[in-house]
């Protein structure tokens, strides 16, 4: 910057529409829903500003029904990462000087774009690709990575501000260089906002990013794509490669100027990933960086003050809201004995009270499907076993159907054992297991719930008790990165709630903050002296 200290406009979170019957926006997403749903979209990966496309492709089904084809998406061969990388690189040295509020101005025409002309297309891209109803669309797609574009722009320009003291005679000055080298993203499938995220990040800092998203992503990571064009973002700075996670994470990994991972997604590829990048750590010209969240168990204990119908509330929308595939969704559940038996009928009335899992097209559909076969089969095993072992009963849901989409109801698991394997287990679905305790346990149920899983992501008390609050608080401070108090487990909002996890459960850096911006430099230190000594002798030399 040299002509102006400028302020950025003051980030606010997007209002989230309501998509009620008869309203504007209603109307708008499904017709976009219609002409991407009958038609066919080929996406090809985009490196250096052009459409790449090999050929060799693969069909893009939404899971709500699997054999009907929207599109097909062109996968890298080894050349076209090699390639990615290279282009990146070659964009570096443009995309690193320049101003920073020129970067920011790209990043907030991005958030504009996806609160006006694109947002009905990335809702219904959502709502197509990873099975999202419209509700779950719209705070993911579009609010969510609007908040993370416009408040990391806030928390840029935080950064830049912060500067060391100078004494007199001299003036330090610290300046946040990007990383020298490119970073790898690497996204889930499960958050639009988080696929947008994680190479916008470390791009707006000033780096090129190599970006590989889910496979099951790529039909709304190609709006992203389109608003990052249409934003003005240069060429090479984003590129994007699709297909073989294993390849392109070799070729990425095995690069000498591989400079930082930008990783969301299962705990055991974030572990994978590690190992490789210590093996490798040789051959790089920095340190990387290594920043991944990763999976979780999260828990809700209720104490016995805590008001039922709120509790069976933050069990139904913390656990089934987008069939439980949030990575801070409620999967076990601590109930005290005086009153699991009001909770466990309100969650059973709920449960029944959903439409059977379908079409988010339909928006009467409170569910719709897990994200594909693999995860499908995963979650019918779990419940044939629950089914099957005496320690556990099946409450309510249980069944599955897989031959139109991938259709698990809303499952309620209750057992007799802490450690059954559901609760310790993460199961990314519609499935939650309860547990129910004695009153007197209290104290020793909060060492249960720190001490069963390996995962330490997001977790909730409900009770009316200020005591038990503040013990819960103090005895669960080490087992969730974000923990509600009277609340759902899920549903953090960027400026709002940083979100991240420890132990198993990632590097807990803070996705939606400062903290997370601050990995993707490295400041330098500048100290300049105004009148140089020209005399080595100090004075204490007499
Ligand atoms: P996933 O691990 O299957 O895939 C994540 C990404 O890693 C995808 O892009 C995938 O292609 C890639 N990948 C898979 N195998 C790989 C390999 N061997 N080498 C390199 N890359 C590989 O996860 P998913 O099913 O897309 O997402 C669900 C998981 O993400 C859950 O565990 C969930 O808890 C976690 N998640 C965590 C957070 C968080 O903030 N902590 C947020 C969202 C999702």
């Amino acid at each position: 910057m040299g002509k102006g200290f400028f302020q950025v406009p003051t980030a606010y979170n997007e209002p989230i529409k309501s998509y009620a019957p008869g309203s504007p926006e209603r109307e708008e997403v499904l017709k976009q829903y219609s002409a991407y749903f009958n038609g066919h979209t080929d996406v090809a990966m985009y490196i250096g500003g052009k459409d790449v496309k090999t050929g060799n492709t693969k069909p893009i089904s939404p899971p709500h029904d699997h054999k009907h084809i929207v599109g097909q998406y062109h996968t890298a061969k080894k050349e076209d990462v090699t390639h990615a990388i290279a282009n990146a690189l070659e964009a570096r040295e443009h995309w690193a000087n320049l101003e920073w509020e020129q970067r920011a101005a790209i990043f907030l025409k991005a958030a504009e774009l996806i609160s006006g002309p694109y947002r009905a297309k990335i809702n219904a891209a959502t709502m197509i690709a990873q099975s999202k109803n419209i509700h779950q669309a719209e705070i993911d797609a579009a609010c969510e990575l609007i908040d993370f574009l416009r408040f990391n722009v806030e928390y840029m320009s935080q950064i830049y501000e912060e500067q060391p003291d100078s004494a007199e005679g001299i003036w330090n000055r610290v300046e946040y260089r990007p990383l020298e080298g490119f970073i790898y993203a690497i996204t889930p499938f499960n958050f639009t906002a988080i696929a947008g995220n994680l190479p916008a990040s470390a791009a707006m800092m000033g780096n090129v990013v190599l970006w590989k998203p889910s496979d099951s992503q790529v039909f709304s990571a190609k709006v992203i794509v389109d608003i990052f064009k249409e934003a003005g973002l240069p060429d090479g700075v984003i590129n994007v490669v699709y297909g073989d996670p294993v390849m392109i994470t070799k070729e990425a990994l095995s690069s000498p100027d591989f400079a930082g991972i930008h990783y969301t997604g299962s705990t055991h590829v974030f572990k994978e990933l590690w190992k490789q990048i210590g093996n490798n750590i040789h051959i790089y010209k920095t340190y990387p960086r290594i920043v991944g969240e990763t999976g979780g168990k999260d828990f809700i204990i209720a104490h016995p003050t805590a008001n039922p119908k709120q509790v069976a509330t933050a069990i139904v929308r913390g656990a089934f809201e987008f069939q439980g595939q949030k990575c801070s969704a409620a999967s076990r559940v601590y109930l005290p004995k005086s009153i699991s038996k009001e909770i466990l009928d309100f969650v059973k009335s709920d449960v029944e009270s959903f439409n059977k899992p379908g079409s988010p097209e339909d928006m009467s559909n409170f569910i719709t499907a897990v994200i594909h076969e693999g995860s499908f089969d995963k979650l019918a095993k779990y419940i044939d076993q629950a089914r099957k072992n005496k320690n556990a009963e099946i409450y309510a849901g249980g069944n599955y159907d897989k031959s139109k989409g991938y259709f698990v109801e809303p499952t309620v698991i209750v057992t007799t054992d802490p450690k059954y394997t559901t609760m310790e287990t993460e199961l990314f679905g519609p499935v939650v297991t309860i547990y129910v305790y004695e009153d007197k346990d209290w104290s020793k149920t909060l060492k249960l719930v720190d001490s069963t899983s390996e995962y330490a992501l997001t977790g909730a008390v409900l009770s009316g008790d200020r005591y038990a609050i503040a013990e819960a608080t103090k005895a669960l401070q080490n087992c969730a990165g974000n923990f509600y108090i009277n609340d759902k487990p899920t549903g953090a909002v960027v400026g709002q709630q940083p979100f991240g996890g420890a132990r198993a459960s990632g590097t807990n850096d803070k996705a939606g903050s400062a903290q997370n911006l601050l990995r993707w430099v490295s400041p330098r230190l500048i100290k300049e002296t105004f009148v140089t000594p020209v005399d080595y002798r100090y004075p204490f030399l007499g």
